[in-house]
């Protein structure tokens, strides 16, 4: 048994949304893995890329609006310009939108499925491109959810997107498993995050939410760390189109 399976000296990641919440705890376990981190973020991740340094890692500091693939070329190239590689992707930054069905509106439906699915589909495509040219093989991780296995409440264009997330992990697994990329994605569960804010202030769905969770607490970002590294790492080459849930036992209920 090697113990250098989780290695990723000399790798590059790139991270989508990790100025904060559980992106910023995925990039900050790539690069305490050893990993260089490209970061790709609306505002300024000022306090990822600190930490990133401080680790002794490089990171580069790409902006960009998900919500339109059309800026997927260029932060490819410039990424490949700085850092001459790309090991791995992990396709986190996310939005969720919160109404009744019956009102749900077609931009609450289209800003969601854009970012959350669309987006992560062009990006993992224009990398498993790369990483084919470059003969290395690759990893690829997508951010799931619980609602990529249930329903959820007054979030259609969510768990639209996040079942999609589940479903077109696998689908890109089978093609590209052959080439030596590895497709997974992990789905957290009720993580204390921006995301959930309003649930974790409305004091009967938190006392709700809390009362469901088997270790009887809300997940923290530093609780994908482990997850992450394995996918990223040669210690998941034989896992492809899993999604793993990272939930304190929520789906075991
Ligand atoms: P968060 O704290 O709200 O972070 C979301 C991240 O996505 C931020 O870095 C944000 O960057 C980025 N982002 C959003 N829209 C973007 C856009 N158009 N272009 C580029 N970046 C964008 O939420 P989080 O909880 O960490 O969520 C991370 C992922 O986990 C999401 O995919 C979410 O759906 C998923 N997830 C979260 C939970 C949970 O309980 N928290 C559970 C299951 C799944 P900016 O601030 O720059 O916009």
């Amino acid at each position: 048994m090697q113990f250098d399976l989780f290695q990723l000296k000399g790798q590059v990641a790139i991270v989508t949304g990790c100025n904060t919440g559980l992106g910023q705890g995925m990039a900050l376990a790539l690069a305490q893995a050893g990993a260089d981190i490209v970061g790709v973020n609306q505002s300024a991740p000022t306090e990822t890329r600190a930490q990133v340094e401080a680790l002794g890692r490089r990171f580069l500091d790409l902006r960009a609006d998900m919500a339109d693939i059309g800026c997927i070329p260029g932060l490819l190239t410039q990424a490949l310009a700085l850092t001459g590689r790309i090991d791995i992707l992990v396709n986190n930054a996310g939005i969720i939108r919160r109404a009744d069905a019956l009102q749900f509106g077609e931009a609450d439906w289209d800003e969601v499925l854009n970012v959350n699915l669309k987006s992560a589909f062009f990006f993992s495509q224009a990398v498993a491109r790369h990483c084919m040219a470059q003969g290395r093989g690759g990893k690829i991780i997508n951010v799931a959810s619980m609602l990529s296995f249930q329903g959820g409440v007054r979030v259609p264009s969510y768990t639209a997107s996040k079942s999609g997330v589940m479903g077109m992990t696998k689908a890109l697994a089978n093609e590209w498993a052959a080439h030596g990329i590895n497709v997974n994605a992990i789905a957290p569960g009720y993580m204390a995050t921006n995301n959930t804010a309003a649930l974790r202030a409305d004091e009967s769905r938190n006392a709700a939410i809390l009362a469901r969770i088997p270790t009887g607490r809300w997940g923290e970002p530093s609780d994908m760390a482990g997850p992450v590294v394995f996918l990223a790492s040669q210690a998941s080459n034989y896992v492809n189109g899993y999604t793993l849930a990272v939930d304190g036992g929520w789906l075991a209920r």
